[in-house]
C-alpha cells in the first residue's frame, strides 16, 4: 500500500490485577480500556478496521483514511471475551485476537493471576460472534528469535494447520510471541501462508509490522500520544536512553495502580 499503514494497537488482558501480579503491566481495566475505545472513536476519529479491511489495504487493494486503525489483543486471555467483546461489539469496533492452539484453557499457575486463565476452543469460536477475528500467536507462545527450523515449522506452519482443524477457519495474520522475531522466523511466517505478521514497537515490513502497546501504565495523556504516528520513532529513541526515558516517563505520568 501507498502511505502509512493504520495504525495498529495491542493489548493483551482485560482485569484489575495488582502490581505485584503484573510486572509486565499487561492487564488494563475495563473502565480503562473503555475510556481508551471511547477517545480513539470519537475523541480522535479513528476508523477502526476489520481484519480484512487492514489485508485489503495492506495489499494495495483498498484505500482506507488516514486515520484508519486496528485494535489487537494478544494472548487470548478468557477477559477477552468476557470484559472487551461486549464493549468493542457496543462500540462497532471489530478486532483480532491472537492465540497460541497449544496454550487453549490453560489456567494460571501460582506465581500469575487468576486473569491470565486462557480461552478454551469454545471461547475463542465465542469471540468470532462479537466480530473477533482470530489470529496465530504461535502454538507455544516461546520467543521465536534464534529458534531450529524444526521449531519454526511447529511455531507457525503446524500452528496455522492445528487452528485451521479446531476452529474451522485458516488464521490470515500472526503475532509474534513478546515481539521477537529474526529473519528466519519473518519467512517461516511467509512461508506458513499468513498474510502479514504483527511485532510490537520494531517494525521490519509486512512480516514484522509495528504496533503500539496499550498497557496499565498508561494514563489519556500517554494514551494520546501513543496514537500520534511519531510515537514508535520517540519510544526507540528513548529505548536507548534510559535516563531520559524514565525522566520522560515522569513528565508523562503513570497510570496509579494498586501494589
Ligand atoms: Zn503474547
Amino acid at each position: 500500500m501507498t502511505g502509512p499503514t493504520p495504525l495498529v494497537l495491542m493489548y493483551h488482558g482485560v482485569a484489575q490485577v495488582p502490581r505485584s501480579l503484573d510486572p509486565a503491566n499487561i492487564f488494563v481495566t475495563k473502565e480503562a480500556i473503555s475510556h481508551q475505545i471511547a477517545r480513539l472513536t470519537e475523541r480522535h476519529g479513528f476508523r477502526p478496521l476489520t481484519e480484512a479491511q487492514y489485508l485489503a489495504a495492506l495489499a494495495g487493494e483498498r484505500s482506507v483514511p488516514s486515520n484508519s486503525c486496528l485494535v489487537t489483543f494478544d494472548d487470548g486471555y478468557a477477559s477477552v471475551l468476557d470484559e472487551a467483546a461486549p464493549l468493542l461489539a457496543a462500540a462497532r469496533v471489530p478486532a483480532i485476537c491472537y492465540v497460541s492452539p497449544g496454550l487453549l484453557g490453560a489456567q494460571p499457575d501460582r506465581s500469575e493471576p487468576a486473569a491470565s486463565a486462557r480461552l478454551d476452543r469454545d471461547g475463542v469460536q465465542a469471540l468470532r460472534e462479537y466480530g473477533i477475528e482470530i489470529g496465530c500467536h504461535s502454538d507455544l507462545h516461546a520467543s521465536m528469535r534464534g529458534m531450529s527450523a524444526e521449531r519454526l515449522r511447529a511455531a507457525t506452519s503446524v500452528a496455522r494447520e492445528e487452528m485451521k482443524a479446531l476452529f474451522g477457519h485458516t488464521p490470515r495474520t500472526f503475532a509474534y510471541p513478546y515481539g521477537d522475531h529474526d529473519a528466519a522466523a519473518r519467512a517461516a511466517v511467509r512461508e506458513a501462508g499468513f498474510e502479514c505478521a504483527f511485532a510490537t514497537y520494531e517494525g521490519y515490513g509486512r512480516f514484522a509490522l509495528p504496533r503500539v502497546d496499550i498497557n496499565a501504565t498508561d494514563t489519556p495523556f500517554t494514551f494520546d500520544l501513543k496514537l500520534r504516528r511519531l510515537y514508535p520513532f520517540v519510544r526507540r529513541s528513548l529505548g536507548r536512553v534510559p535516563v531520559v526515558r524514565r525522566a520522560t516517563h515522569r513528565v508523562v505520568g503513570y497510570a496509579p495502580r494498586q501494589p
